[in-house]
């Protein structure tokens, strides 16, 4: 194999182990955006396959079929990458240069035949596109190291799309031979194997890490209710109380179990309770503020950690959850059904307190709620050592 055609294969055939990548992570999640850059890594291979080899449809049909095709991946891919962060999609920018770069590339191939003028016209077309994934993707607020490498190698890319067609001058006449025997031409196969490369292992690392992200956020939901599941509330809430005994700031927990949730159940059946426990949890995440870390621990069991409240805030934001959700009419229950109550126990850090012994103690608290009749808010007792604080009767004792 002559050094001109293995080079010449070699993108086309690094493009298509990174497709296979991409459809290989799409078929984790099936998210459109994997799915399109898995198709461009394939238009990219064939375009950059028919620059070396011609088609029996002739030299310029085949010229143009390649260099549309390239235009169309590196609109695609860009989309995808810029996509991927729930932003507003750049799909028509990005056509509209890359449909403007064809038109120009057309004029030079049909109309006023140019080698030089339709290097110009694709390098120039695709130099913009990445300009436009570099503004967009600079705009993302909470960059992760990835998203830095993209921007660099987009950047890089966008530089190497504009400069190198200066070296085009080099080539001498319109001819193919010298064409693929000049400077321009090594430097184009040498730049487009970096750039691809570059490109595909940052974009093939972003996903996989997206798709991590996506797992690890799903093993610590809860799919009825949405709200953080046991395991996920227990991370949150423990690194929360760890970092408030840090700062030395206050922190609450409060636990809420619906009342006698299985009569609900044995009534109007699972369905119902089904959305009785989801309408408790919309109520929660309605109700507490966004540094509040908020999940369903159990069959009919939530708790919420309320980061910088002390044990006053706690009580009334409990009192304020039981007054209201009583008012509450939800879907599936009969106007005349008894009002679903909750019973609440809170307890707030003491001094050095962990995490666990803070559950202990408003599990504690919410135990005698229910054996006090339940649909009420109970406070948990103070520890020893915070004694002091607490003799002077500051945070009223029971409710
Ligand atoms: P208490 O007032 O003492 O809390 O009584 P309770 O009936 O609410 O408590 P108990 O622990 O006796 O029953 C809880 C019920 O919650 C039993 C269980 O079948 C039901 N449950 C647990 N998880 C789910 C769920 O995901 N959906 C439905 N519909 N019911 C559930
Ligand atoms: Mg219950
Ligand atoms: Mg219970």
């Amino acid at each position: 194999m002559g050094a001109n055609l293995f080079i010449a294969l070699l993108t086309p055939a690094l493009s298509l182990v990174f497709a296979s990548a991409f459809f290989l992570l799409w078929t984790y999640r099936r998210h459109g955006h994997v799915m399109v850059l898995c198709l461009s890594y394939v238009a990219y291979a064939v375009g950059f396959l028919l620059q070396s080899f011609d088609l029996p449809i002739g030299v310029a049909p085949t010229k143009f079929l390649s260099n549309t095709l390239l235009l169309l991946a590196a609109v695609s891919l860009s989309t995808a990458a810029v996509v991927r962060h729930d932003m507003p999609s750049p799909a028509k920018l990005l056509s509209l240069l890359g449909i403007g770069g064809i038109a120009v590339l057309s004029w030079f191939l049909f109309v006023q035949p140019s080698l030089v003028g339709r290097i110009f016209a694709i390098n120039f077309a695709c130099g913009s596109i990445c300009l436009v994934v570099v503004t967009a993707l600079r705009s993302v607020s909470k960059k992760s190291i990835v998203d830095r490498v993209l921007i660099a190698v987009c950047s890089i890319a966008s530089v190497d799309f504009f400069l190198r067609p200066l070296t085009a001058v080099w080539i001498v006449g319109e001819s193919y031979d010298s064409y693929h025997a000049s400077l321009y031409w090594l430097l184009t196969n040498f730049s487009m194997v970096l750039i691809s490369v570059m490109l595909a292992l940052s974009l093939i690392t972003a996903i996989a890490l997206d798709v991590v992200k996506e797992l690890q956020a799903e093993s610590h939901t809860d799919p009825l209710s949405g709200l953080l599941n046991r395991r996920g509330f227990e991370e949150n809430s423990a690194e929360c109380v760890k970092r408030s005994l840090g700062l030395s700031l206050p922190v609450s927990l409060v636990l809420a179990d619906l009342d006698h949730f299985k009569s609900v159940n044995d009534t109007y059946g699972h369905a119902v309770g089904d959305a009785v426990i989801a309408a408790f949890a919309a109520h929660l995440r309605t109700s507490c503020g966004k540094d509040a870390i908020v999940g369903r621990i159990g069959g009919e069991e939530f708790a919420i950690v309320l980061p910088a409240s002390d044990l006053m805030t706690a009580r009334l934001f409990a009192e304020g959850l039981r007054a209201s959700f009583m008012q509450h009419r939800i879907k599936g229950l009969p106007a005349d059904a008894e009002r679903i109550t909750a019973s609440f126990g809170v307890a707030s850090r003491a001094a050095n307190e962990d995490f666990e012994s803070l559950m202990h103690r408003a599990d504690q608290a919410l135990y005698r709620a229910k054996n006090n009749g339940r649909d009420s808010v109970k406070l948990a007792d103070q520890l020893p050592a915070d004694a002091d604080c607490f003799a002077a009767g500051y945070y009223g004792g029971h409710i």
